[in-house]
């Protein structure tokens, strides 16, 4: 099985998801593109994600810098904001080869911004409003990725 779908009541929810990414990532699992519209509860996630990862204080949207970086549990972790790229071209000035190349976890909001330079992640997540809560669509698009959904509905 390749996709996993869960409904998201309230914003803890959203953030017991990203726990849940946390620690059913494997070894191998390291770029997640998150996709929905402003306000689908993409940073909320990325903020459940790095809580569990260890991260106190304030997660910042990195709209305008495109990425915030982190150091948790001894690992990089990069979280992405591309809503205000215009051209997936100005990502060639960010050097992205140095943050994806290696062992970091990379979470993406607004991957299409970024269309045609950004490689395939391991998981794809959309966001969707449905009702008072959210709709997560989860889709696994590498080895890793299929592991780690095989971890996450356990
Ligand atoms: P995005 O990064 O996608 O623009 P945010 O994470 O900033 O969105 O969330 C926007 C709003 O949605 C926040 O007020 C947050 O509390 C709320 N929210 C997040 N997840 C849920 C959910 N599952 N149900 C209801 N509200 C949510
Ligand atoms: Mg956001």
């Amino acid at each position: 099985k390749t996709e996993y779908s869960l409904y998201l009541p309230d914003e803890q929810a959203m953030m017991a998801l990203g726990a849940r990414l946390a620690a059913s990532r494997p070894e191998g699992g390291r770029v997640v593109h998150l996709t929905g519209d402003l306000g689908a509860g993409k940073t909320t996630l990325t903020r459940g994600w790095l809580r569990a990862l260890g991260h106190s204080g304030a997660v910042k949207s990195p709209t305008y810098t495109l990425v915030e970086s982190y150091r948790l549990a001894g690992r990089d972790v990069h979280h992405f904001d591309l809503y205000r790229l215009a051209d997936p071209e100005e990502l060639d000035y960010l050097g992205l080869d140095d943050y994806f190349d290696g062992q970091a976890l990379c979470l993406v909001e607004w991957p299409e911004r970024g269309e045609g330079v950004l490689k395939t992640p391991d998981l794809a997540i959309r966001l969707t409003v449905a009702g008072e809560g959210r709709e997560a669509r989860i889709e696994a698009l590498s080895e890793a990725g299929r592991v780690w959904l095989e971890a996450l509905e356990r």
